[in-house]
């Protein structure tokens, strides 16, 4: 293959129906641009040496995770929807940032009994097909996992457990006599707090720490941008530009193939 400046050799398969090419010349965005219309659908990774296996793994949870924004599914179990999407909509014309859009729509949702976020959680919340394996394939490599949202822990937290992740990182519902306050407590987990785990849990395994992240919104993007492999899963195209690759064709599994973590290796269970 020989087009602006690239030139690229194909290498032995990485995965069924996988190609891996080494590429030379060329800058990293004519690189992506040129693959990307080439072999469109694909699931593509962008890496300046042959992908290793991350010791640390950073996810984000709604729309990457789970198969659902839980704000939203909460706002509309909660006959609030209108209201809640007008507030997104403000945020997305930049009138408002993340915390201010966050903290307006947890106020909506003042008076919601605990009972109603376990129904919504029971019956609206699925786990995106291939998170579980992903998951755990990679705890069996050595690999430390974490899940890191804008969304609760009152949501995070059975996400966690269920698909197998040691340590979460999330906002906080404040919940008072069983119904929520329309408070949040603690600190926000924004996109720089998403991007500061990432370092943190990196620096603690130690210098030149291999790193995965995934994620799918535009709070996302610091923490793509900083790991080793920062994937956009079925993403918005702002974070899939400022990826080292994407997911688009399949399920979560889809990473397993990228990284060349042999199928046999995957964990099931
Ligand atoms: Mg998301």
């Amino acid at each position: 293959m020989e087009e602006r400046g690239i030139s690229a050799e194909i290498s032995p398969l990485i995965a069924p129906g996988g190609l891996q090419f080494t590429a030379h010349g060329g800058d990293r965005t004519t690189l992506f641009e040129v693959l990307d219309r080439t072999f469109q659908p694909a699931d593509l990774l962008i890496s300046d040496h042959e992908p290793r296996l991350p010791q640390l793994f950073v996810s984000d949870m709604d729309s990457t995770m789970i198969m659902a924004e839980c704000i939203d599914e909460l706002a509309d179990f909660a006959g609030l929807k209108p209201q809640i999407a007008a507030i997104t909509e403000r945020a997305m014309q930049g009138e408002l940032d993340f915390e201010s859009a966050l903290r307006e729509r947890v106020l909506l949702l003042r008076g919601l009994s605990e009972v109603a976020i376990a129904e919504c959680l029971a019956t609206r919340i699925a786990p995106m097909p291939g998170a579980r394996v992903l998951v755990e394939t990679l705890k069996s490599k050595g690999c430390k996992t974490v899940l890191v949202t804008g969304g609760f822990h009152q949501f995070a937290d059975p996400v966690a457990e269920q698909l197998g992740f040691e340590m979460v990182v999330a906002n906080r519902l404040e919940i008072n006599g069983g119904q929520l306050t329309g408070g949040l407590v603690g600190g926000i987990t924004d996109s720089g707090v998403k991007r500061a785990v990432l370092i943190e849990e990196a620096t603690m395994i130690g210098a030149g720490a291999i790193t995965l992240a995934t994620g799918d919104g535009a709070n996302d993007i610091p923490m793509l941008m900083e790991a080793t492999y920062g994937l956009a899963y079925a993403a918005k195209a702002k974070a899939r530009e400022a990826a080292d690759g994407w997911v688009e064709r399949g399920d979560l599994t889809g990473v397993l193939d990228l990284l060349g973590v042999p199928r046999n290796d995957w964990v099931w269970e």
